[in-house]
């Protein structure tokens, strides 16, 4: 059997990292069996579809190179792969079930609905569904008479729902969580079709997975409760033995573990939940993104594949290849995910260092900002020592801010315990000697350095720290001695004569 998985998003808003990891698994899975991935975009509820979302469901998907084998912008023999472009389609199969029995027309008026709960819940029923329990009290075409549904009908104020068996349990085969036991006097009744010619999500969504010979439902935990409608569906339409697998992905949860992860957390705690930034078209919602943040694909790809599945060892970095070869859905997690935005920043911070000095380099010369001027070579050398004190590529630029300005601002408190007259004396001369070394070489400055202290048996911590900071302005960083090779011997003694000259104001000021 050639395995087949698609990922269905609806175009009703922008995807979150959640639904970007669900295409992910779905993508890891479909590669490890040699399948196919499918990107089907569900778009039967047309009054919540906001404009600009399904582009942007695949940049998404662009972002971290998930090339879909078929689907919406890819082709395939199975097309259309866009919902509303497929709406002929549907009404047969309403029909089909209408036929069998399976499926009846309603009329209730979304007043009545309501109406129907209160009186449950005023009865204390804990369950206020349209099930055979409740639809004997309601309009639909099993309570009035013959004349009457012709009348609804003629009208065009119907719904045909799905007629649930009464007191059965429906078997859930989850991949996941193994198998899930349902009661059908707990479900409802689900409108599958409406009398604009549309049919909603469920059905849609069945008769397309059969359609499309889907032998992999992956999706979000959020669609476990429907599952036992669909599995219905399936034996109603006959279909009962090219019934997909399931599996049901845990939630990506706030970090403290309270309800699922939110824009609100994110945005309270200074983190993205969307894979890329956007403006939305009407409201006044927008958000950064993990690209514009400057996560690289491939570690944001690493780190969402482990946001619920793990090889079962203590390997945390795969590149796609490694993931494509470890994954299964047997190690997909249970339990809700609690989202951990350091470790993506540490995914990154990995992969930047795994990185060669010329990619790297390409990637950090496009955020340059104005007035840095820098030769592609002496990037590349700066790069490699930068490289282990960046989170973002564009890190780089404050990072290494001292190599292309002499510093405006030098850290008060380590000016203040070091430039002191015991010590000033050593390090003026200390100053001397280095911009008159006959070779500028990161070595020579060290030893120069590192002799002047044993000869004078001074402290490094006192000597090697007020030299950096004349050159830097900051504590810590690479290799002073590198850093003052790369300088060069003019620049360095500029440094240290406009250093002394302000640490002796700042000691003064004291
Ligand atoms: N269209 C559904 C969604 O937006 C997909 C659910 C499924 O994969 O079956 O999440």
């Amino acid at each position: 059997m050639k395995v087949r998985t698609r990922y269905a998003p609806s175009p009703t808003g922008f995807q979150h990292i959640g639904g970007l990891r669900t295409a992910l698994y779905a993508y890891l899975f479909a590669k490890k069996q040699e399948g196919t991935l499918v990107l089907r975009i569900e778009d039967t509820d047309q009054k919540r579809f906001v404009e600009g979302t399904e582009e942007y469901i695949i940049e998404c998907l662009n972002y971290l190179s998930i090339k879909p084998d078929e689907g919406v912008s890819y082709g395939g023999d199975f097309g259309p792969y866009r919902q509303s472009d497929r709406k002929d389609i549907y009404p047969e199969y309403a029909q089909q079930l209408l036929d069998s029995g399976n499926a009846y027309y309603a009329f209730d008026t979304p007043d009545e609905l309501d109406a129907m709960r209160k009186r449950l819940q005023a009865s204390g029923s804990s369950i206020q569904q349209y099930n055979a329990i409740t639809r004997g009290e309601m309009k639909n075409s099993l309570t009035v008479s013959a004349e009457e549904t012709k009348s609804f009908l003629d009208s065009g104020k119907y719904v045909v729902r799905f007629k649930l068996p009464e007191n059965e349990t429906v078997f859930v085969k989850d991949e996941v969580r193994g198998t899930v036991e349902f009661n059908t006097n707990q479900l409802d009744d689900k409108v599958l079709f409406k009398s604009d010619g549309m049919p909603t999500y469920h059905l849609a969504n069945v008769v397309d997975d059969h359609l499309m010979e889907i032998t992999h439902v992956i999706r979000g935990e959020e669609w476990l409760p429907s599952t036992p409608l669909h599995v219905l569906l399936y034996k109603a339409f006959g279909w009962d033995d090219e019934m997909p697998s399931f599996a049901h992905l845990p939630l990506m949860l706030n970090p403290d573990g309270k309800g699922k992860l939110s824009k609100r957390t994110g945005d309270k705690l200074g983190f993205p939940v969307f894979p890329l930034a956007f403006d939305h078209p009407t409201t006044d919602q927008s958000s950064n993104g993990y690209r514009e943040m400057g996560f690289i694909p491939d570690a944001f790809t690493n780190f969402l594949a482990f946001q619920g599945w793990n090889p079962g060892d203590d390997k945390e970095i795969l590149d796609r290849e490694q993931l494509i070869a470890n994954f299964s859905l047997e190690r997909v997690t249970k339990a809700g995910v609690r989202f951990d935005f350091s470790k993506a920043q540490w995914y990154n911070e990995e992969y930047l260092r795994a990185m060669d000095n010329e990619d790297l380099a390409d990637l950090i010369i496009r955020s340059k900002p104005e007035g840095y001027e820098v030769s592609r070579e002496n990037l590349i050398a700066l790069t490699e020592m930068m490289k282990a004190r960046m989170t973002f590529p564009q890190d780089f630029w404050e990072q290494a801010k001292y190599f292309f300005s002499t510093p405006s601002e030098y850290d008060g408190k380590t000016v203040r315990s070091k430039w002191k007259e015991e010590n000033k004396e050593h390090l003026k001369t200390l100053c001397d000697k280095i911009v008159n070394l006959d070779s500028f070489k990161a070595e020579n400055i060290e030893t120069c350095i590192k002799g002047f202290i044993e000869e004078h048996g001074l402290s490094f911590g006192n000597i090697l720290l007020p030299v950096r900071l004349m050159l830097t302005g900051v504590k810590g960083g690479p290799s002073v001695f590198e850093i003052a090779e790369i300088l060069g011997k003019e620049e360095v003694a500029k440094r240290f004569e406009s250093a002394q000259k302000t640490f002796d104001e700042m000691q003064a000021a004291v």
